[in-house]
């Protein structure tokens, strides 16, 4: 069978594979993307939706301010700044300040607010919080609507994508990354990985080890709320439960770190300690009902510190890494996707990733660095 010959093989066209191929094809790569799917049909297309500001490591605020910026250039991306408000109990609060001071270094506008302050976002009961930040430029976009967008900029760029079409093998030969599909065989010198979930067993598929896990998570919606509320992305830093308005319901979330390896499906135990968290918090939600065919599941994409791995690959030559977004896929994506280009034409990247390197693994002692919700 004969190759289809590029400069690059992309896998996933979720947004990190969409936005990605789009800069590269602008650079003038020859660009094809392979998809076992279709677009936006791995996590992208299951995401809340949120796009934030409010990290503690200048690598992650400004991939995040990058890619807000370029969301809110882009009608079909469907920004909405709503605000993110962060619920801080008071054990974190001096840390969490900390980040707050890095945001603003970096012109974020980040209000620092006394929880009663904070009642006119939502209500809540203070208890154990030590304070709450609220940055209006955080809020939500359309993830699919973007891919679709950066997909439709890809192939009028001249990407050529493979959809529905499931790597099974890749091999590295004479310079070049040789991939097998049950449609045809496609090669390159260059390979990105934005597989998300997926990303350790594509890179299994070439010996590689790539520490990314999926981990199920839960999305529970409430049924249309009488009064109706207004509210911007909401986490209780303490509990972990996370909600915010769609439309005249509520949805709400909270990780089970247990919850990790390829589970499918609505997991209803969960659905109890997060409401019972979520009333906690919020006694008001006891009067709201619960949707359960609103209601949805998909997978993170994590890795043992819960931040992302970008970057070429030692000892792999031209195999580039997207993947591992641990929950921050959609707000990190254009940005990323700019990196990638730099990563694939050896320049310095625009923003230091030399955090979220490969190496890095070798050091780290799988402490969290920066927020994880
Ligand atoms: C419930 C939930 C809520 C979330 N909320 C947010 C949020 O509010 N904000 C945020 O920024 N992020 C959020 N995320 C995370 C976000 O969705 C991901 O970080 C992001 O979508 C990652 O994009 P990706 O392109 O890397 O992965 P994906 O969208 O999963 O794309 C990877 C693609 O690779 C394809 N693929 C895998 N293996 C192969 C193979 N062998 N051959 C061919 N194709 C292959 C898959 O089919 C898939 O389409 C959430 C995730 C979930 C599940």
């Amino acid at each position: 069978m004969n190759s289809f010959s590029a400069d690059i093989v992309v896998i996933g066209a979720g947004i990190i594979g969409a936005a990605s191929a789009w800069r590269l094809a602008e650079r003038g790569l020859k660009v094809v993307v392979v998809e076992q799917g279709s677009p936006a049909s791995g996590s992208t297309g299951k995401s809340a939706a949120g796009v934030r500001h409010q990290f503690a490591t200048e690598t992650n605020i400004l991939l995040a301010q990058h890619s807000i910026a370029e969301y809110a250039a882009m009608p079909e991306s469907g920004y909405r700044p709503e605000g993110y408000l962060m619920l801080v109990p008071q054990q974190s609060w001096e840390k969490h300040q900390r980040g707050v001071q890095a945001q603003h270094r970096l012109g974020v506008p980040t209000e620092t607010l006394t929880p009663e302050q904070a009642q006119k976002y939502a209500e809540f009961r203070p208890e154990g919080l030590g304070g709450c930040t609220f940055c209006a430029s955080d809020g939500f976009v359309d993830p699919h609507g973007l891919t679709m967008e950066y997909v439709r900029r890809a192939r009028a760029a001249g990407v050529v994508f493979r959809l529905d079409t499931v790597v099974t093998d890749i091999e590295r030969e004479k310079n070049l990354w040789k991939v097998t599909t049950p449609n045809g065989n496609l090669e390159a010198p260059l390979l990105l990985n934005a597989a998300g979930a997926w990303a350790s067993q594509v890179g299994a598929l070439a010996g590689l080890d790539i520490p990314v896990q999926p981990a199920r998570r839960m999305v529970f919606t409430t049924g249309p709320l009488e009064p109706r509320r207004r509210l911007p992305m909401i986490f209780d830093l303490e509990s972990g439960v996370w909600m915010r308005s769609e439309g005249d319901r509520v949805i709400i979330g909270r990780a089970d770190a247990s919850d990790i390896g390829w589970r499918e499906g609505m997991d209803w135990d969960w659905l109890e300690p997060t409401l019972v968290a979520a009333m906690e918090r919020f006694p008001w939600l006891e009067t709201a009902s619960l949707d359960r065919r609103a209601s949805w599941w998909g997978h993170y994409e994590v890795t043992p510190d819960h931040q992302a791995i970008i970057g070429a690959t030692p000892g792999a030559e031209g195999w580039i890494n997207a993947c591992g977004f641990s929950g921050h896929g959609i707000m990190q994506a254009a940005a990323v996707a700019r990196i990638v280009v730099q990563e694939a034409m050896g320049e310095k990247p625009f923003i230091d990733i030399s955090s979220l390197r490969y190496e890095r693994f070798g050091h780290s002692n799988g402490d969290t660095i920066d927020l994880q919700v």
